[in-house]
């Protein structure tokens, strides 16, 4: 029985929520070593290493600063670098999270103007490039989007918002939310002009919770020169100085970046373009599985469909969180549940990280058994329908 579970269950536990994400075993031995001298002349190698080789999965030449602290922290560095009280910023409520970044702008006495969406897709570019036109005084100092809105399985075309902010002739920084995608989907600091990426360790990098990022253009750092808002911990200028030589101004999360180094070598290794092909293979087969079975894609926008999980919706009069719960109680796996309008609506199956054909057919197993068991009316044959595409397509 592992030491989180309330009761015994053998067979691992199937983590299949769409992040934290399972722990590569590879990963896992990297941590368990023991934490070293985090101001002693073997870390300053590591640290350099490691802040140098990371650079590859931002697809970026910039620093990136990692941060001990969840995504959420990231998110607060990014915007206390960048912006001073007051400062106007246009964000897109694409879902859930979209609207959690926006209330923590709030708290920071940043002036968040919202785009909103249906939680069924992604960003609209071209609501985006209308809105920078109007501002002609060009009061509005960044964009924030979310790459892959966990909420609802959508995604935002980054090169398209890159492309409106250029084509409205807009100074303002580009900021995007990449939590939950970096590492599963192709994603280019640079290629895409984006001036803060923000990320975290337990989704697409295969880590536990606990590490933060920020990648941080030129554009970006200059605006960290004049920005008025108060920041301490975040402050990106005492974190470059230190990382220059390898180190941090305080204490590194030492043992998690011992598994970030070997979460990165394993994503360069397997190659990134390859890690891509296989999430968007994995969400292939589930939204086969999920058609099958009668249910409903809460994305409606094909060419925003997320490769990092599917969220489907349930049939009007059915509980999302009674299903789940019966999968948790008969099956021992975890499914992400509905968040904010979504709760109860929506199931969503993380297929992100360490993942393979027989995790995914094991888990749309545990939904297809699931729906049963739950009452909910469905048409079986959703996991052959997904054994079928990922045997035709290996
Ligand atoms: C998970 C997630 C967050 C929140 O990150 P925490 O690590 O929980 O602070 C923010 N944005 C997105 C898109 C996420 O998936």
């Amino acid at each position: 029985m592992a030491y989180y579970q309330s009761k015994p269950v053998s067979g691992r536990h199937f983590l299949q929520i769409p992040g934290p994400s399972n722990v590569p075993d590879r990963v896992l031995r990297a941590m368990d070593n023991p934490t070293m001298d985090h101001r002693g002349p073997d870390f300053g190698k590591f640290g350099k290493g490691l802040l140098e080789k990371i650079k590859a999965v931002f697809q970026t030449t910039s620093p990136v600063v990692i941060y001990p602290a969840s995504g959420t922290g990231a998110w607060e560095a990014a915007l206390t670098n960048t912006l001073s009280p007051g400062d106007r910023v246009l964000m897109v409520e694409t879902g859930w999270f979209a609207h959690l970044w926006r209330e923590l702008a709030e708290r920071l006495s940043i002036r968040p103007e919202l785009l909103g969406t249906d939680w069924r897709r992604g960003a609209d570019p071209a609501a985006i490039e209308a809105r920078l036109r109007e501002d002609k005084a060009h009061e509005i100092k960044a964009v924030c989007v979310v790459h892959n809105e966990t909420s609802t399985g959508a995604t935002s075309r980054v090169d398209e918002v890159r492309r409106a902010i250029d084509a409205a002739g807009h100074p303002a920084l580009l900021l995007v939310d990449t939590i939950s995608s970096l590492g599963s989907m192709d994603f280019k600091h640079d290629a895409w002009g984006v001036d803060v990426t923000i990320s975290g360790s337990q989704k697409g990098l295969m880590l536990p919770p606990g590490l933060s990022f920020n990648a941080i253009s030129a554009k970006a750092l200059k605006a960290a020169e004049t920005a008025k808002l108060p920041r301490s911990y975040w402050d990106w200028r005492p974190m470059l100085a230190a990382n220059a030589t390898g180190y941090f101004p305080s204490t590194p999360a030492t043992n998690l970046l011992y598994g970030l180094d070997a979460a990165v070598d394993m994503l360069v290794e397997e190659g990134l373009d390859n890690v891509f092909a296989r999430h968007d293979r994995f969400a292939e087969a589930t939204r086969r599985a999920v058609r099958q079975w009668g249910l409903e894609i809460q994305c409606e926008e094909p060419r925003h469909y997320s490769s990092v999980l599917t969220a489907v919706r349930l049939p009007e009069g059915h509980s999302a969180n009674a299903l789940r719960a019966t999968i948790l109680e008969k099956h021992n796996m975890s499914l992400g549940n509905g968040l904010g309008q979504l709760n109860d609506r929506v199931f969503r199956i993380g297929h992100l990280g360490d993942f393979g054909d027989l995790q995914l057919v094991g888990t749309l197993g545990g939904v297809e058994m699931g729906l049963k068991a739950a009452g909910v009316p469905y048409k079986p044959g959703g996991v052959q329908a997904a054994m079928d595409y990922l045997g035709g397509n290996a």
